[in-house]
């Protein structure tokens, strides 16, 4: 008999179940709008035009080879990833007070900060919104951090419980960690305004909270690079710590290159210097070092101006797509007078729309219209098309009617 005979059946990821589940549906109008991965008006993945130029440069580059990268990855891309999501003039990239390492993706470089913290850090309660990504519990939970919520969604008004985020934090011990995405929260598709940004900034620094932002969405929020990072910033220029976690999966479509980046500012370079040094000891026994293709790819497109801005055009085009399924969905729903108010889904912000339907209606939609979403009525809004907002609108309204 095997070793492993009482090994039970563990179930799907509740994401990435969604597209098993899918895959198996035979239905030619079948929609998947689980998974957060963009898709073109034809439902098809993109790869930018932009990635394939820079691929097929460092294909030709002869003097390229398959070494190990260092622990701490490609250096240059470091240096350019610390960049964008601090910005190019950051007081913090000038006085080297950032330990940049390069990680697989934003989930590896929530995983190693997390480990980071674990080992080095006083406090190990982790503060994560409710709701939010649902790997975000068990990337911490397996690293060591104890994991708590704070209020954040208000089914009511589909927009931020701000009142309940501040009450939540404000009661937080001092010295906790929080989780903060930094834009186009998933899975609401609810931020906080400026203003709003600015309250909990002096909650975070008065109570001494340490922030670990979540950076997955970076100009896929408003189609800016920059206006997706101010949240990062506001807390990074007032001379505070800071962690922050960067994917390349959406904003370039890198998704399967595991590429990205955990930053950790600090208050001197002494102080970074010696967090790197740990940063380190956390990955070589992880995995070593980093995978060097995707880092090549955003290394290649950031140091040539062309390139650069040959990305940032069609990062837009990708979240003005998004935006205008946005108001087609809505304008549709309109059209056949489906009950309820639908404005959250003009409103929400990034990738996904939180839409309120419930666990059964999801699962009639499923049943009936060959819709497949997570439990929690998040659908990816990257995932519909001119052509298939239509189908949609007709199965949200035989949900709620
Ligand atoms: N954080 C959030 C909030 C996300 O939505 C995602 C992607 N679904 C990630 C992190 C990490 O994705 P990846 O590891 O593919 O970069």
């Amino acid at each position: 008999d095997s070793v492993f005979a009482n090994i039970v059946q563990a179930p799907e990821d509740p994401i990435l179940g969604v597209t098993v589940a899918y895959n198996k549906d035979p239905s030619p109008v079948k929609l998947n709008l689980g998974v957060g991965a963009y898709r073109t008006e034809e439902g098809k993945p993109l790869v930018l035009n932009v990635v394939r130029r820079a691929e097929q440069l460092i294909i030709n580059d002869q003097s390229r080879v398959k070494e190990y990268l260092p622990i701490t990855g490609m250096a240059d891309f470091n240096k350019l990833s610390a960049k964008l999501i601090f910005g190019t003039d950051s007081p913090a990239i000038q006085e080297n007070r950032i330990a940049t390492v390069q990680c697989l993706s934003g989930t590896g470089s929530l995983r190693v900060g997390a480990e980071f913290l674990v080992k080095h850090y006083h406090n190990r309660t982790i503060y994560i919104p409710q709701p939010t990504w649902g790997n975000h519990p068990k990337v911490f939970t397996m690293a060591g951090l104890s994991v708590k919520s704070y209020r954040y969604y208000d089914p009511a008004t589909r927009g931020l419980n701000f009142q309940g985020l501040l009450e939540d934090l404000g009661s937080a011990p001092s010295g906790a960690i929080v989780l903060l995405h930094a834009c186009a929260h998933n899975p609401t598709g609810v931020d906080p305004t400026t203003e709003q940004w600015e309250h909990i900034r002096q909650l975070v620094r008065s109570k001494g909270l340490l922030p670990f932002f979540d950076s997955a969405y970076q100009g896929f929020a408003s189609g800016s690079l920059d206006t997706d990072a101010q949240s990062v910033r506001m807390f990074v220029a007032d001379g505070g710590e800071c962690l922050a976690a960067q994917s390349y999966a959406k904003n370039m479509g890198l998704y399967g290159e595991r590429v990205g980046a955990l930053s950790i500012v600090c208050r001197t370079a002494d102080v970074a210097t010696r967090v790197e040094s740990q940063l380190k000891l956390v990955i070589r026994p992880m995995y070593s070092n980093p995978p060097i293709h995707g880092a090549s790819i955003v290394a290649t497109i950031f140091k040539d101006r062309d390139m650069y801005t040959e990305w940032t055009i069609e990062l837009k085009a990708m979240a003005d797509r998004i935006i205008s399924m946005r108001q087609q969905l809505f304008d549709a729903l309109r059209a056949r007078g489906t009950p309820g108010d639908w404005s959250h889904i003009v409103k929400q912000i990034g990738m996904f729309t939180f839409t309120g339907l419930n666990t059964e209606q999801v699962a009639s939609m499923t049943k009936e219209y060959h819709i497949y979403m997570t439990s929690d009525g998040r659908i990816s809004m990257a995932g519909l098309s001119s052509r298939t907002v239509p189908h949609l609108a007709d199965a949200i309204h035989a949900a709620v009617t």
